[in-house]
């Protein structure tokens, strides 16, 4: 056997960068609490994860597959809950990663869940609309066995959205017989999903970035705001943060960025958005790259797109006060810590983004009981959820001394320890 091929035998699937990235945060934390082996060692793979080919019936005739997978990397609290991505780069490894923080996401955020993910590798915006469902429908009977509302829940992330939790769900329903909204969350209103679903990823960043202007006596009034990505979560934070008076200088999506050193006017450039499909060329603001747009001076920088943005390369040019991790894994591990060295504050992706699964699960609460809230009741109880999951983890990271991130990683670890321990080892 060759040295390739050794080498390949030792690590398994999913060990890509991104999920080494996950691994090592969830390490640090282990460290930390000195948490037994035996413990150690049920947390550093996925519980289980599915491959799945998915051949589809393009519009032209032809036949194509697509890869597609689902993991659930923990479910100690109670069913696998996290999105399914649509993305030419979605992989194994990338999707454990991503089940991994949405292990972490839920436990600190006191939810009765464990952490899974999903995703199809494809391009959705190359796909007509018809193509587009039958690679959800088929894909969800490919996962069927894999997935259910006491087993494990999907959402949206990115590439995805409501249309596809209603092809899911109906797709699931149909197979099984009878309707079955709780298979998923983030679906329509009129087939059961949740009122606020939608915004309530950006609205949890905003209470993180609320609470953290206050903790560090800054003013809201005024407060100079960079986004990068415009989709759901982009487009509802800049939204809301433009409402509570903050100046948002640049706003980006995957083409273009723009800026404005007085500050965009969010709501006209989201009219300009819905008429051009795109922000480039909207009249009031510069044109600025991805790139350039990470390192403007601001108080609050809001990564809302893709993983692994501010790297080793950048980390030392970015110059904001706060820095909200509003995508998952945006920041990788070597510029954790110049960042942390440069003394500014990280809100973590788990704590930061964790507003949308939030949400999810009063979605799935409301589905079992067949009973819906008002969307005063759901911003109000997703407002307690998050500034308290914030107050534990800064106090953590107070009393510990170290960075938020590490703190909220330490509490979730410590909770789902207690659950297992609890639980005990079957058999
Ligand atoms: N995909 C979102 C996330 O990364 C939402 C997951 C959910 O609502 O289950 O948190």
């Amino acid at each position: 056997m060759s040295i390739h091929h050794k080498e390949h035998r030792n690590k398994p699937e999913y060990h890509t960068p991104i999920y080494e990235m996950a691994l090592a945060q969830f390490e640090q934390a282990a460290d930390r609490l000195d948490l037994d082996p035996n413990l150690r060692k049920r947390f550093i793979a996925p519980k289980r994860a599915i491959m799945v080919n998915i051949p589809i019936r393009m519009d032209d005739s032809s036949v194509e597959v697509f890869h597609g997978y689902r993991v659930h990397h923990d479910t100690t609290l109670g069913p696998s809950k996290g999105g399914i991505r649509f993305h030419p780069d979605v992989t194994l490894g990338e999707v454990s990663a991503l089940a991994m923080w949405m292990t972490w996401k839920c436990a600190l955020m006191g939810l009765p869940f464990g952490g899974a993910k999903g995703g199809v590798r494809c391009d959705p915006h190359a796909l007509t609309r018809n193509e587009l469902q039958r690679l959800t429908r088929r894909y969800t009977a490919e996962i069927v066995q894999f997935i259910g509302p006491e087993m494990d829940v999907p959402a949206p992330d990115i590439g995805t959205n409501e249309q596809i939790m209603a092809w899911m769900m109906d797709t699931y329903s149909q197979l099984k017989g009878y309707s079955i909204p709780g298979i998923v969350t983030g679906k329509p209103i009129n087939i059961g999903g949740s009122l606020g679903r939608t915004e309530a990823t950006g609205r949890g960043v905003v209470y993180c970035i609320l609470e953290a202007i206050q903790h560090l006596k800054m003013q809201v009034e005024g407060c100079k705001i960079v986004i990068q990505g415009f989709g759901n979560v982009g487009y509802h934070t800049a939204r809301i943060l433009y409402e509570k008076g903050c100046c948002v200088l640049a706003v980006s999506d995957i083409k273009s960025g723009l800026y404005n050193a007085n500050g965009l006017n969010i709501p006209m450039l989201k009219q300009y958005i819905e008429k051009h499909t795109h922000m480039k060329g909207f009249p009031e603001g510069d044109e600025i790259s991805n790139a350039d747009l990470l390192e403007l001076s601001c108080d609050v920088l809001v990564p809302a797109a893709l993983s692994e943005q501010i790297t080793c390369e950048n980390a030392e040019r970015i110059s904001c006060k706060i820095l909200a991790e509003a995508a998952n894994g945006p920041t990788t591990l070597e510029a954790d810590k110049i960042l942390q060295d440069k003394g500014l504050f990280l809100i973590p992706d788990v704590l930061a983004n964790a507003g949308g699964v939030t949400v999810s699960y009063f979605e799935w609460v409301q589905g079992l009981q067949n009973f819906f809230w008002k969307e005063v009741e759901i911003n109000e109880r997703l407002h307690d959820i998050v500034t308290l999951a914030f107050q534990n983890v800064l106090r953590l990271a107070l009393s510990e001394k170290v960075d938020m991130r590490l703190a909220a990683l330490m509490l979730s670890v410590r909770k789902i320890t207690e659950a297992k321990l609890a639980r005990g080892l079957f058999p």
